[in-house]
């Protein structure tokens, strides 16, 4: 079996209808229809659909499949599946494995589970799954996946993979129209590709388990800190504990039969911390990939006897986990257009396209903001081990350097006599080093790609890379405007790229974004700085925004509308969950136990006192009285959030309930959690009711 295990090329995409499965097993005009529908997104027929769902359906039970399922993304951010088995009963009573071209394009799940921010009237529960062919069929667990979008019978998207699609396409058009002015024979397509890095904690099964805020929440509610938290920095990229090892050995392997390119593992810089990074590819099929691995590391997780985390911030004053979104575009001949090439002219593409990006991100502040804002990620942003809540980029010295050389039409170095020219001129080589050092900034240039930072480790990479697709092919379809009517196209790109550099050079910014100095920078640059999810929300329907969705057709009006009040109705409940937990753990487990733990002392002052006579009894008068104190403001505290949770609950509108739990909940969550903290230090361990920092922490060994 291991020799077996060894040959990762045999196995790798093995439960993946891929095309090479598809090229052996469907006959030749079908697989030719199938390629021109991943190509090109034409629709299948019906009868050529009925043949690849049949060879599907085989495929999938030599496999071991007895069930299949359209696997979707709602807007929970988790996929979704309903399982259907392929039985089907024939005249004599005994049953078939049926599975048509009809179940295969289309499905019917009923939606009325699903969030909508009132999209589906409960008149019209019914919403329906449409085959998603670009990124191929799987099977997991004995069930055949066929990876669709969601929307409601109203056409409208009632998922994170339909507006994702759409903004490929939106990106497509645009930088299509601009390669084409520069000559590039053979470019058919433009495609956005992504490699997301994930951030996750690994903690002991059995500690986990006596974690209600754990279970309920994914993060502590309560804990002092551990004595050891990262500061040695012997984390990480530290060796792998055999039992991560081997969790990771087998994430790999069933990644890897599931065609994810899984390519890095190692250790984070918190401890338990750890990351995976896989090979980029097509947005939509990373966003597909991310998705599975998150849900094979808990799983996994599980299996040997451990928890996978995938929260922003499980832990207090320890780093929280983010996800990185490597980005950038690249024709269907194999040219990644954030590459700068070699020749005057393919610096010319080069910065025409990296200006669209600048634009888009200073143009797109907020929408960015809000396609990483969740609860669990503003505990994370702004917090000196994140990108900050502020939104900007950087571009390494050397490229900023030239940028503003062309800017200021001077030359770019001492040594080079003439004026920086594009078309002219051959751009220097970024060494990659110097453009990746900045691991503060929340966009970064990194040679070839842009790396997006603020991505929280739980969030789908879908949101994010719609508004990153969306608001690039704005700046492309602005600048093909321009171009296309040029007379003397290289001096119009040239005066294009210059007030391009001019309008927007305030979203550049190279130095430390944790320094408290930039956010006085950026306030004064005009820079927003959106601190929490209910203050970025409101601005995903400002007009600029509705409109930018609509001309691109990503979003109408309505679906961006429902996805406002999702977005808040999300965030107050996910508030609601732990403020309840918190009041729970209080009244169940934390006052009993120092309570009890108060009645041990004086118990032992008493007996002492029997014993020795009138002793002053140091340590238990003191540790009991300060008890006493924190179990009484404890209290109140408690009685005051439960008031607090029901006046947030009393608003009807998903804006003002959201800010009432972030103004009123979350503040008196945090007043009471120091306090809990402060009584954790100086009781005893056997009556502490749960496992500590440490035992979390540093509990997997070996
Ligand atoms: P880091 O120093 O951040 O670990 P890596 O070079 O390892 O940098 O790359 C991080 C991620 O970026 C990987 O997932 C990699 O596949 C991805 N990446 C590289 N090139 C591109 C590209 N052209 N488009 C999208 N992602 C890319
Ligand atoms: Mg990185």
């Amino acid at each position: 079996m291991d020799a077996v295990k060894n040959m990762v090329p045999e196995y790798f995409g093995s439960n993946v209808f891929d095309d090479m499965t598809m090229r052996a097993r469907l006959p030749k005009e079908t697989y030719k229809a199938m390629i021109r529908t991943i190509r090109d997104g034409r629709s299948l027929d019906l009868t050529v659909a009925n043949v690849v769902a049949n060879a599907m359906k085989d495929w999938a039970i030599e496999r071991g499949a007895t069930h299949y399922t359209h696997w979707f993304q709602p807007m929970t951010g988790i996929t979704a599946e309903k399982h259907d088995s392929f039985i089907s009963p024939d005249e004599t009573g005994r049953i078939i494995m049926e599975f048509s071209g009809k179940e295969l394009v289309q499905g019917e799940p009923d939606a009325s589970s699903f969030p909508s921010g009132g999209l589906r009237a409960t008149c019209e529960a019914r919403g329906y799954t449409a085959w998603d062919p670009t990124s191929y069929a799987f099977v997991k667990e004995n069930v055949l996946c066929i990876p669709t979008a969601f929307c409601s019978f109203a056409g409208d998207a009632l998922d994170k993979k339909t507006p994702l699609l759409r903004s490929m396409e939106a990106l497509n058009r645009q930088a299509m129209r601009i390669i084409k002015l520069f000559g590039n024979e053979g470019v058919t397509s433009i495609k956005t590709t992504v490699g997301p890095e994930q951030e996750y904690f690994l903690i002991d099964r059995e500690i986990y388990n006596k974690r209600p805020d754990l279970i309920f929440t994914g993060r502590t509610l309560f804990g002092s800190r551990a004595p050891k938290g990262q500061e040695l920095d012997d984390h990480y990229f530290g060796t792998i504990k055999p039992r991560v090892a081997a969790f990771m050995k087998e994430l790999d392997e069933e990644l890897w039969k599931l065609g994810v390119y899984a390519k890095t593992e190692h250790n984070e810089g918190a401890p338990s911390q750890h990351e995976l990074a896989p090979i980029f590819t097509t947005t939509n099929i990373a966003a597909d990939h991310n998705q599975l691995t998150m849900e094979l590391m808990q799983k996994l997780a599980k299996k040997h006897g451990m928890v996978c985390l995938l929260h922003e911030k499980p832990f207090a004053g320890v780093a929280g986990s983010g996800k990185h979104n490597n980005w950038s575009m690249s024709t269907n001949t194999g040219i990644n257009l954030l590459n700068p090439g070699e020749t005057p002219y393919e610096n010319a593409q080069f910065l025409l396209y990296l200006c669209a990006v600048i634009k888009a991100v200073d143009e797109y502040q907020d929408l960015l903001r809000i396609s990483v804002a969740s609860a669990g990620n503003d505990h994370r942003l702004g917090a000196a081990e994140a990108p900050p809540a502020i939104v900007s980029m950087s571009l390494g010295d050397e490229l900023t350097a030239i940028l503003s050389a062309l800017e200021k039409e001077t030359a770019y170095s001492a040594q080079e006599k003439s004026l920086m020219r594009i078309g002219v001129h051959v751009l220097p080589k970024f060494p990659r080093d110097t453009t990746d050092r900045n691991r503060t900034s929340p966009f970064a240039f990194t040679g070839n790609k842009f790396e997006f930072r603020m991505l929280g480790s739980s969030e789908s990479i879908s949101d994010c890379n719609t508004v990153i697709n969306t608001a690039v092919a704005e700046s492309l379809s602005q600048f093909a405007n321009v171009l296309e009517k040029a007379s003397n196209f290289e001096s119009v790109l040239h005066d294009l790229i210059v007030q391009t550099i001019r309008k927007h050079k305030r979203i550049i910014f190279n130095g430390n974004g944790y320094d408290e100095a930039w956010v006085k920078e950026a306030e004064k640059r005009g820079l927003l700085n959106l601190r929490s999810t209910p203050d970025a929300i409101p601005y995903l329907i400002a007009d600029k925004n509705i409109e930018l969705f609509r001309k691109h057709k990503v979003f109408t009006e309505r679906e961006l509308r429902a996805r406002y009040e999702i977005y808040l109705e999300t965030y107050s409940k996910v508030l609601n969950i732990e403020a309840r937990t918190m009041v729970d753990m209080l009244y169940k487990d934390i006052l009993p136990a120092i309570s009890g733990y108060g009645k041990q002392l004086s118990d032992a002052i008493i007996q002492k006192k029997k014993a020795l006579g009138d002793l002053p009894c140091l340590y238990e008068t003191e540790t009991l009285s300060t008890l006493s104190s924190l179990t009484d403001s404890i209290y109140r505290g408690v009685r005051e959030l439960e008031r607090a949770i029901a006046d947030a609950k009393h608003n009807k509108d998903n804006f003002a309930r959201a800010k009432a739990f972030e103004q009123d909940v979350l503040p008196k969550m945090k007043a009471i959690r120091s306090e809990v903290d402060r009584a954790e230090r100086i009781t005893s361990l056997d009556a502490w009711p749960y496992p500590t920092y440490a035992d979390m922490l540093f509990g997997v060994r070996g």
